[in-house]
């Protein structure tokens, strides 16, 4: 198992965003978590992420529980990966479009066979195709587990040191 992350930004509440924790097996991935950042705090969390970081590819089913449904901010529970900007955003189900809060462009939405997840929970280098036109790909590190937790860890505590 490995325990891995996705930051994804709501697209109703501008300069929202929330963390979701991924459980990842074999088979499939389980949300684990899910975390409310506070008010435009992925912006400050991108400024802290390493250069060069693993962006693993997921080709598993990621299955939610009734206690981690979908965004906090707005309750939708589908997610939509931007080829362009590289940010993963809630998304409305019922809607054929989707205008991306990273970007603000209106995209088409399409099914994927392959979503993306780090330790910092960022994976725009993972969406944004490379010189071929290809996203980029990645593969697993024995060692992923222990830094995604290492640095989530880091990351929370340095938000939780902002004076309140
Ligand atoms: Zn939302
Ligand atoms: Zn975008």
């Amino acid at each position: 198992m490995k325990q891995l992350n996705q930051l994804i930004l709501c697209s109703e509440s501008e300069g929202r965003s929330f963390l979701r924790e991924l459980a990842v097996f074999d088979q499939f991935a389980i949300v684990t978590h899910i975390e409310a950042m506070p008010f435009r705090y992925h912006e400050t969390l991108k400024k802290l992420k390493k250069a060069k970081e693993e962006i693993v590819p997921l080709t598993v089913p990621v299955q939610r529980t009734h206690r981690h449904t979908g965004c906090p901010f707005c309750g939708r529970a589908g997610t939509f990966q931007c080829n362009g900007c590289g940010y993963v955003s809630c998304r409305n189900g019922a809607k054929p479009d989707h205008i991306c809060p990273g970007c603000k462009k209106t995209f088409k939405t399409a099914p994927v066979d392959v979503t993306y997840a780090s330790g910092s929970g960022f994976v725009n280098d993972g969406l944004r195709p490379d010189k071929t036109g290809n996203p980029q790909s990645a593969t697993f590190e024995t060692d992923l587990w222990k830094r995604a937790n290492g640095k989530l860890i880091k990351l929370i505590n340095h938000r939780n040191a902002f004076p309140s």
